[in-house]
């Protein structure tokens, strides 16, 4: 069976022979066709006028001679047709007159004796007209014979015109045929070959370089050349690139984050461990403060992780928020209450202004967690004896759970960036003060990560020494 080439150049070169060839054959045979067709005719025609030419002549001959037969044979002797072979055959197939050889060099003379003709038209009818081609060894002669009737009597008068003339220029006409089109074939197969080679040379180059490209060498792009599509189909890839490094320097900067972030508690852990081993003799109220400070770097530890987690499971998209119905009225009032008595112990006091009802479809935990770290950061901010306020308002289709708060506020410069993952505002500062807040830098990314899975959105509205407000939108029907 053959099998349709797998390589696009050897296709596309097959196409371009099958395109150019197969009319190119067509062409061909149909004007071979309708050039011999027009010879043959021509022929026939020509044959044709002469019979009717040489039986006027004979009805001539009849009027001035005395009988038919005299008529017949002087007319055959008389009335010449280059290159035709005119011959009476009677009703019984026998040859009363015929036109002598002619003289000079003639075409193809027709041989003159009446056997072979006799033959061809065997079991004719003379009576009706007869066209036909008979082959000889020399070559192929066309008859054509006409009914002639010269006083009373019938006879068949017959035209016999060699045809190696028009044989030959069939035959030249073949071999041309023969030779030019499988060259022009060929010409077509090459100049496909090359011009799709050529046209995919970049597509080869550029598969090569994809080839090199790997984590090591990211930075790398395609060769942007050759045709429209071809520099579409490089740009896009290297879009695909752009967008592969960039997230793995994401990925890189994450993890290099992440370890940073888990060496402090582990190094606490650590030390505390290697300090109570050191002491042999310790009271039981030291060993008490060391696991104390070895629980609280646990606890760091744990809440890293599970942060860590959580955005590792939103970033491959495992975390789908459920969508139950739920008040929202009812998280905030709760997580208000559960932070109040942190809140006390810091001096800080946590007002509920406004609450409207706003039934809501989502993951209940979520937003409660949401909700926890904005309440925890605002407190974590608050000064001594300051108010966080919460409000849940409604309007234009969508609820807003605002969480305002007395604190610092936050530099112009990072009110974007504190929805990044480990951006801390405490450490692009080194004046000290607020390096004591404890804090990942994970709360804010989490938050923002669960608006957006909820359709809403979570934004700094206002941030300035003495006020800074968090507001969550999020939209109901
Ligand atoms: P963290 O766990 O460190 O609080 P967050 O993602 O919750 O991490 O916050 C990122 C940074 O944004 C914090 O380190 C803090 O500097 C700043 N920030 C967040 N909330 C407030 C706020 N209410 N007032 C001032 N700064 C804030």
């Amino acid at each position: 069976m053959v099998r349709w080439p797998s390589t696009l150049r050897w296709r596309l070169t097959l196409w371009y022979i099958v395109l150019l060839g197969v009319p190119l054959i067509a062409f061909a045979l149909g004007g071979y066709y309708l050039f011999e067709r027009t010879l043959y005719e021509r022929t026939d025609r020509f044959i044709g006028d002469a019979l009717t030419a040489f039986s006027r002549e004979v009805g001539a001959e009849r009027r001035a001679a005395s009988g038919a037969m005299s008529a017949m044979q002087t007319t055959a002797n008389e009335v010449r047709f280059r290159d035709l072979h005119i011959a009476i055959l009677d009703s019984a197939h026998r040859v009363v007159a015929m036109t002598p050889p002619q003289p000079g060099p003639t075409r193809d003379e027709p041989p003159t004796d009446d056997a072979w003709l006799v033959r061809a038209l065997a079991g004719r009818n003379l009576d009706n007209p007869q066209v036909l081609t008979v082959p000889r060894a020399d070559g192929d002669y066309r008859v054509i014979s006409t009914p002639l009737i010269v006083t009373g009597e019938r006879f068949g008068l017959t035209g016999t015109y060699g045809l190696s003339d028009i044989d030959e220029m069939l035959a030249r006409m073949r071999q041309v045929f023969i030779v030019v089109l499988p060259l022009l074939i060929i010409c077509a197969a090459t100049g496909g070959y090359f011009v799709t080679t050529r046209s995919l040379a970049p597509v080869s180059l550029m598969a090569a370089r994809a080839a090199e490209i790997s984590t090591a060498n990211l930075q790398e792009r395609l060769p942007v050349g050759g045709s429209e599509e071809l520099v579409k189909l490089a740009r896009v890839v290297n879009d695909l690139l752009d967008r592969l490094e960039a997230s793995f320097a994401l990925q890189r900067q994450f993890m290099a984050d992440a370890s940073h972030e888990l060496r402090t508690p582990t190094t606490i852990l650590r030390t505390e461990a290697d300090v109570t081993l050191a002491q042999t003799h310790r009271s039981e109220e030291d060993y008490r403060t060391s696991i104390s400070v070895m629980r609280d770097a646990a606890q760091r530890l744990g809440r890293i992780v599970d942060d860590l987690f959580l955005l590792v499971r939103t970033d491959a998209g495992h975390l789908v928020p459920r969508r139950d119905a739920l008040y929202l009225e009812d998280i905030v009032d709760s997580a208000t209450r559960g932070v109040r008595p942190v809140a006390a112990q810091r001096g800080v006091h946590v007002e509920l202004r406004e609450l409207v009802e706003a039934p809501f479809e989502g993951d209940a935990d979520q937003l409660g967690r949401l909700l926890l770290n904005l309440l925890d950061n605002a407190i974590k901010h608050s000064p001594e004896g300051g108010t966080v306020d919460v409000a849940l308002t409604r309007g234009n289709g969508a609820v807003a759970i605002s969480v305002v708060d007395q604190g610092e506020g936050i530099p112009a410069d990072a009110r974007a960036r504190v929805f990044e993952r480990f951006f801390r505002v405490d450490d692009a500062r080194s004046d000290g003060e607020r390096a004591s807040i404890p804090g990942a830098g994970l709360g804010l990314a989490i938050a923002r990560r669960i608006a957006e899975l909820h359709g809403g959105r979570l934004e700094v509205v206002e941030s300035r020494p003495g006020r800074t407000e968090f507001r969550l939108t999020l939209p109901v029907s």
